[in-house]
């Protein structure tokens, strides 16, 4: 009971503290507040029960939700969360950050998101393809190719994405590849795309480190978090010479000043981003945040350098490739002690992008090669990266609230020809 006010409280802060960085952004644009007042919740806030047959013959019913935040530029697209912790207020924070994101690499969307209340490590093969397509049933009606494009977010993956694709198009009565993205190559997913979220953030942080004055060769690397975002971010690192000196998952971190194996941690880790419970030698989240390094990159779950903690942190660049690893406290400490934080709305935002490239490579029906790919999200995101960078040199903000100001201004802009505002 005491756990759930807590998370509760704790979500409501991550609600509150983005819809603070809005309303800043809008001021700093000159927006009226019916503005902050039209974008400071989603548009559409679905809650659906799911009931689903479970292995041992009783029926369990399930909590799921759909936030689509604005739809003003376009549909709206997010990942869908499967997780015992999902709440309504996450699901409407997380399609918040969705809409920044899209707006900050000028995707043609507005930002949705999804989740349901399970846990997926509890459940079978079987109970989930029923959790899945019951969601899909349940959902039907709000999503679609030109209204709402799902995609994988934290324990779904491709294999979820195909069962929700196949009962999408059995409602729709056509085959509908672009209902949802990051499905498997064979039912028309994109190259690139389990890796695009970690080539994004290495191309944030090598813009970064070029504005810093940092060499990524032998640059000195600390990851928090070993999942699908910050294990592949600790491989592009060290093929590009850096030196990653830390990682941790959610039972430690393992630090070493020479380098750590990232190839043998890889190797180990499993499909939960666990690979720290192998060793003994190991030290806490805490620790590792604070160790001497060029580069931090949080990439694991949200508040994790806070007031608390955000004056000992010995990083130049900071890369948030979690969702809200910062509080709003921390990032004004460490933009005062000259360090550099590359906010996520912005670092994290190459898993969106490859995901609009596989909407248009299914809608299309003309497929793109890895190579093809890469280049087009190198260029989206170094030019996002630029666009922000000196958006905080010349309005005198910091790259978060700048961020905000390039992400909020294209939906308001869209909002008022519209005639909504
Ligand atoms: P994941 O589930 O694959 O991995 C999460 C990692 O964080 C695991 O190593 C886990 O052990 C670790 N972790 C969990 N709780 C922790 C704790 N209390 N302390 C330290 N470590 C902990 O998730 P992911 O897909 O890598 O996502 C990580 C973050 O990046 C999330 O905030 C997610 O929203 C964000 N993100 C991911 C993507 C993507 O495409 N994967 C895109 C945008 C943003």
């Amino acid at each position: 009971m005491v756990a759930d006010k807590g998370k509760e409280s704790h979500q409501h802060d991550v609600l509150k503290s983005t819809q603070t960085v809005i309303h800043l952004a809008l001021d700093k644009l000159g927006y009226p507040e019916e503005v902050f007042e039209l974008l400071k919740e989603p548009l559409r806030m679905l809650t659906v029960k799911i009931p689903v047959r479970m292995d041992d013959g009783k029926v369990k019913v399930f909590t799921g939700y759909r936030a689509q935040h604005n739809d003003a530029v376009g549909p709206t697209k997010g990942g869908i969360r499967f997780h015992p912790n999902v709440t309504e207020k996450e699901v409407k924070a997380l399609s918040i950050w969705m809409s920044l994101k899209c707006g900050i690499v000028d995707l043609p969307y507005g930002g949705g998101k999804g989740g349901i209340i399970c846990d997926p490590r509890d459940m079978s093969f079987r109970e989930l393809e029923r959790l899945s397509r019951g969601y899909v049933r349940a959902i039907s009606q709000i999503v679609g190719p030109a209204k709402d494009i799902p995609a994988p977010d934290v324990f779904t993956n491709s294999q979820i994405m195909a069962w929700m694709m196949d009962e999408y198009s059995r409602i729709d009565e056509y085959n509908s590849p672009g209902f949802i993205t990051g499905k498997p190559l064979v039912l028309g997913g994109s190259h690139g795309r389990e890796t695009a979220t970690a080539k994004g953030v290495t191309i944030c942080i090598r813009e970064a480190a070029k504005k810093k004055g940092i060499d990524l060769k032998g640059a000195r690397v600390v990851v928090q978090g070993f999942g699908n975002a910050g294990s592949f971010l600790a491989k592009f690192m060290h093929d590009a010479g850096a030196k990653i000196i830390g990682i941790s998952d959610a039972y430690g971190g393992l630090h070493d000043e020479n380098g750590l194996d990232i190839d043998y941690l890889l190797d180990r880790r499993d499909s939960f981003g666990t690979v720290t419970k192998l060793f003994n030698d190991t030290i806490s989240n805490e620790e590792l945040l604070e160790l001497d390094c060029d580069i931090l990159v949080p990439a694991a779950i949200e508040n994790q350098i806070t007031e608390e903690n955000a004056h000992n942190i010995r990083a130049g660049i900071v890369v948030e490739a979690a969702n809200g690893p910062t509080t709003l406290e921390a990032t004004k400490i460490l933009t005062e002690r000259g360090i550099l934080l590359v906010p996520d709305v912005l670092a994290s935002s190459g898993g969106v992008t490859v995901s609009y490239f596989e909407w248009v490579q299914n809608n299309q029906g003309y497929y793109w090669t890895e190579e093809e790919v890469e280049e087009k999200l190198e260029k989206i995101l170094v030019n996002s990266f630029q666009n922000v960078y000196d958006t905080a040199q010349t309005r005198r903000v910091d790259m978060r609230l700048a961020a905000y100001m390039v992400g909020v201004r294209k939906m308001a802009e869209a909002c008022r020809f519209r005639g909504w505002i």
